[in-house]
């Protein structure tokens, strides 16, 4: 469990942690594989969101997802490309996080991913916290508990 003052700390930036919608690059679920390569190779992220047309979280997407599609026996067929839309490859059950956040558990969820995706109560995609944002909150708390605080080891 967080101590009160790291918890403070931690969450002294929280309205810098999400990265808001509007500016989060995104595919719809029904766009085909050719316009989310074209997306995903544009914009140089690794993994991005995918939405319906009411703006509602559905799953995430990456290049490898596509480029598995392609790869056939007789090597790289792009007729699929055409032919199968976002929905068909997307990833789904994909964990989400609601403000107010839960602090320790963003801590934990980023564990294991880049970047958290924020809904509201519907499911519409708020925006997204991503690693980079949480770990200068990390950086400002560990700096300013050895300049402002002193530790003493419990039970001393
Ligand atoms: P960062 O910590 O800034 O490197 O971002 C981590 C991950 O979050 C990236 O690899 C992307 O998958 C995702 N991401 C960050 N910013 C954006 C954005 N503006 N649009 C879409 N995805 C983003």
């Amino acid at each position: 469990m967080l101590s009160a003052t790291v918890r403070r700390l931690l969450t002294a930036r929280e309205n810098k942690f999400m990265i808001p919608a509007d500016v989060v690059a995104n595919v719809q679920e029904s766009n085909n594989l050719e316009h989310a390569l074209l997306v995903l190779t544009k914009i140089g992220y690794a993994k991005i969101p995918v939405l319906d047309s009411d703006g509602r979280f559905k799953g995430l997407l990456s290049l490898p997802m596509i480029t598995n599609q392609m790869l056939g026996l007789d090597g790289i067929d792009t007729s699929v490309l055409g032919t199968m839309t976002v929905r068909d490859v997307m990833e789904r059950d994909v964990a989400t996080i609601k403000a107010p956040y839960d602090v320790e558990e963003v801590l934990r969820l980023l564990i294991d991913r880049n970047f958290l995706v924020v809904v509201d109560e519907k499911n519409h995609f708020m925006g997204i916290v991503t690693r980079r944002e949480v770990m200068k909150s990390v950086n400002y708390m560990v700096h300013t508990l050895g300049e402002q605080y002193s530790l003493t080891p419990k039970g001393k």
